[in-house]
Parts: structure tokens; sequence; C-alpha cells
């Protein structure tokens, strides 16, 4: 079977597109044949080698796939089932989507709801779907349309694209951050109600700003992170899933102890199943997918690695859907 494949011989990794036999799958209990792969910010650092995402190799990439059930020990699956898989380690310390084949435990796997085919699935991938993460934790912490508007970091990426779309057809107004203006039609076209320049958040941090948001979705970290809770109005709530501008967070805890603000951390890895569960279901009822269309990309499988590095530069708008099979 066809896979994309980073071995690591000595000191330097090497990516690529190869032939592999299914015997050399990793352990567990659900075969799946993998219809749509995806390229997310983690794979292109798997790939490039930019970050030690890869913990083990030869490792195929890939923490998203969506595909049918080919073989299962799991009670929960039988063949033919439709399923999706996002993180768990798979793609950093087990193989991943970018192969024909995936081997995967069952305890894993979401089925996919019916209103969402194998492609959709895909393009929503790790990223929308933590999109949907960072909007039940809004709604978690009483963050309601009625209460203002909310600001979205990395607006034209994977997970901010998805949160403006989500966001807008909630009925929350949303405010798309950008280092793009090229992107600002497609982002009014997802739903935005403003568009604002990154620089307006990667300015000198102040412990407190004038107070402009309701909540926010942060996929960038760092000055823009903190910035963004400074300006959160009293009781605002911000979902932090990302580091696209840097691990730091050079903040105040002014807004937190004068503001009542809520920092929510977002994890998509290793979020339990039910969570899971609960965010494709409400993706299903609540995504556009006529929006959805207009974020993808679909990308050959065989142009995977010379496509990753653009990742890196912040070039790519929407999600990346790869056709395995
Ligand atoms: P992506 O498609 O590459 O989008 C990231 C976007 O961030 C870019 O398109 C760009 O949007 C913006 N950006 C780039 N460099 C920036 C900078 N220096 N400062 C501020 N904004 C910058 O990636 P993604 O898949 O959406 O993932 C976004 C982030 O979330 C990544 O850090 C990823 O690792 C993280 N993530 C975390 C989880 C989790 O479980 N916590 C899950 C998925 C993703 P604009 O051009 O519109 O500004």
């Amino acid at each position: 079977m066809k896979a994309i494949l980073i071995e690591k011989p000595g000191d330097t990794q090497t990516v690529s597109v190869t032939e592999v036999s299914e015997t050399q799958l990793p352990e567990g209990d659900v075969l799946v044949d993998v219809a749509y792969s995806t390229l997310n910010y983690k794979d292109a650092l798997a790939i490039t080698g930019a970050a030690p995402v890869v913990r083990s190799f030869p490792m195929v990439p890939g923490i998203d796939f969506a595909g049918t059930v080919a073989e299962s020990g799991h009670p929960d699956f039988k063949p033919g089932d439709r399923v999706v898989l996002n993180g768990w380690g798979v793609g950093e310390v087990h193989w991943g989507g970018l192969a024909e084949r995936a081997r995967v435990k069952g305890d894993w796997l979401v089925p996919l709801p019916e209103a969402i085919d194998l492609r959709q699935a895909a393009a929503i991938g790790t990223a929308g779907y933590t999109a949907m993460l960072c909007v039940l934790a809004l709604e978690r912490q009483g963050v309601t349309p009625d209460k203002g508007e909310i600001v979205v970091s990395g607006a034209a990426g994977g997970v901010g694209s998805v949160a403006t779309a989500l966001l807008a057809a909630k009925g929350y107004e949303v405010a798309a951050v950008t280092g793009r203006a090229s992107e600002a039609d497609y982002l009014r076209g997802l739903g935005a109600s403003s568009v604002i320049d990154r620089a307006e958040l990667t300015g000198k941090t102040r412990a407190l700003a004038k107070e402009r948001w309701a909540g926010g979705v942060d996929v960038a970290g760092s000055t823009v992170l903190a910035n963004m809770i400074s300006m959160m109005k009293y009781r605002g709530v911000v979902a932090a899933c990302g580091l696209a501008a840097g691990m730091d967070l050079p903040a105040s805890v002014a807004p937190f102890i004068l503001r009542g603000v809520t920092l929510a951390g977002v994890d998509s890895v290793m979020c339990p199943r039910p969570d899971r569960i609960e965010a494709w279901t409400r993706l299903a009822s609540d995504l556009d997918l006529g929006k959805l269309e207009e974020m993808i990309t679909e990308l050959p499988f065989a142009e995977v690695i010379e496509t990753a590095p653009k990742f890196l530069d912040g070039a790519v708008r929407g999600r990346i859907v790869v056709p395995v099979s």
C-alpha cells in the first residue's frame, strides 16, 4: 500500500512517498481503508522536521483521517462503518492517515454522523474539531451572542476559518483577526462581521486595555493571546488552543482578578471520547457545509511533502484535504 514515510536513519530525517506492506502497520483492533487525510500545522511540523513532533521512526504522518472500517475486533465497529480519527498521537507515535490503510485502537475512532461525508470529515479534521471544542468552551462559560463580539485569531487558517463559520452560524458577531488583508472577502464570506489587522494584537501588551470583546478563540499564543486577554469585557472568556505566534504568554493577572476573565485551555489530542462525540455531533448540526466547501483546497497525495513548508509560513488558507484512495 502507498504511504508517506518519515525515516531518520542518522541525525537527519528523510520523507518519501513509498510502498509499505500492510504487515508493517502497528497494532490495533480496527483496520481502516483511508479515503481522505489532511494536512494540519502539526503534520507540516512532522514532515519538515521543524519541530520534534514525530517521536518514533519510521512514521507515517497524518494526525487525521476519514475512512471505512475494513476489519474490526472492536465491539462498536463493523466492516463498512464510516469513521473519523483525530489525534491520540496518531501521526506522532502511531502510524497515521497519510497511507491507504491505518490500523488503530477502536477506542480512538468516532463514528461519522450521517450528515457529514468522508471528504467533509477530513476537511473538518483536527482543526475544525478543535474549533468546535473552542466554541463549546465559550458556551460552557456562559458566552452567548447577546454578550458581544467574539474575536478569532489566525482567522484565515484552519482552526480560525471553522471557528469563524461556527460562531457566525450561531448568531455571534465575529471579529476575524488576520495577518493577510487579502483574505478579508473570504472571511466576510464565512460570516465575519469585521476583519481586524493582526498588528492590532501584536504590539506591546498592556495589563488592561479598552474592553472590546465578550469572548475569543486564539490559535496564536504569545502577545496575540496576551493582548486578547487584556481587551476582554467583564467576565469575558478566551479559548486558547494554539501557538502560531509562540509558546510564551507575556500577560498580566489584572484581567483575571479585576474583570473576572476566564482563560480556557483547549486540547484536541487527548480529549476524552464523549467530548469528541459531542463535538462531532455539533459539527454535523451547526457547520454550514457550503461554507466548509469554501475553505477546502484538495492536495494530491504526491504533492503533500513539497507543500508542507508553506504551512509554516502561514500561507495556507482554510483546510487542505488529501484524497488517499
Ligand atoms: P493554520 O491553518 O496554519 O493556521 C494558523 C494561522 O495563524 C495562519 O493561517 C495565520 O492566519 C495565523 N498566524 C500565523 N503566524 C502567526 C503569527 N506569528 N501570529 C499570529 N497569527 C499567526 O494552522 P491551524 O491548523 O489552524 O492551527 C493553528 C494553531 O492551533 C497551531 O498552533 C496548531 O498547532 C494549534 N492547534 C492546536 C490544537 C490543540 O489541540 N490545542 C489543535 C489544532 C491546532 P492569518 O493569516 O489569518 O493571520
